[in-house]
């Protein structure tokens, strides 16, 4: 360490000292790394020492795999089985359960990203299990659209809901409006929603 000199200003007055970095993964949280630092007490320029990105990416590595774990978790409360997702998806046999408990196997990157989605819409399990067709995939969605907005409903307990359904030639359009008062002002908020392109 004494014989490396800054890359700013070349000075070899160094000092070694540390940082604490936060790395964030998805349904995993966060970690805090310490990381070593190189600070120059000529310039004060603070460089980061090489053996850091090893530290950082071990720690993602966890991160990643613990993110896999909760996500499969919050998968199986919900009721989906690793076998019935493997079979949806087209993963071969016992490949979330390697990447749930076997601690030696780390998930794909691709893999990941696909549980991450499934997560955070599981109905797209129901739009693979009907190959992707794409009515299937629009009656779905726009199934599971409405429930959400019923979900909103009960969720805005001091909020006057109003719907209705308006026709044009070329539209069909459930709205919901969500208003309240407020003092001094009305709060208003509108969503809407075109369930259906009709054939002029
Ligand atoms: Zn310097």
């Amino acid at each position: 360490m004494k014989d490396t000199t800054c890359t700013c200003c070349g000075s070899s007055n160094l000092i070694e000292t540390y940082d604490d970095f936060i790395i964030h993964e998805p349904f995993a949280g966060h970690s805090t790394v310490r990381v070593h630092v190189l600070e120059c007490l000529e310039c004060g320029f603070a460089e980061d020492d090489e053996a850091n990105d090893l530290i950082i990416n071990n720690e993602l590595a966890v991160l990643k795999r613990k993110s896999m774990v909760n996500v499969l978790n919050d998968m199986n409360k919900e009721g989906y089985t690793n076998a019935s997702m493997e079979r949806i998806l087209g993963l071969p046999a016992r490949t979330l359960a390697r990447w749930k408990n076997d601690m030696s196997v780390s998930p794909s990157a691709a893999g990941i990203a696909l549980m991450r989605i499934v997560r955070t819409f599981p109905w797209l399990l129901n739009v693979a299990e009907y190959k992707f067709d794409q009515e299937k995939a629009r009656s779905i969605f726009l199934s599971v659209a409405l429930n959400e907005l019923h979900k909103i409903d009960s969720e805005t307990k001091h909020w006057q809901v109003e719907s209705g359904i308006y026709t044009s030639e070329e539209l069909f359009v459930v709205a919901k409006a969500y208003s309240r008062e407020a003092i001094p002002a009305v709060e208003k908020n509108c969503e809407y929603q075109v369930v259906e392109n009709l054939e002029v």
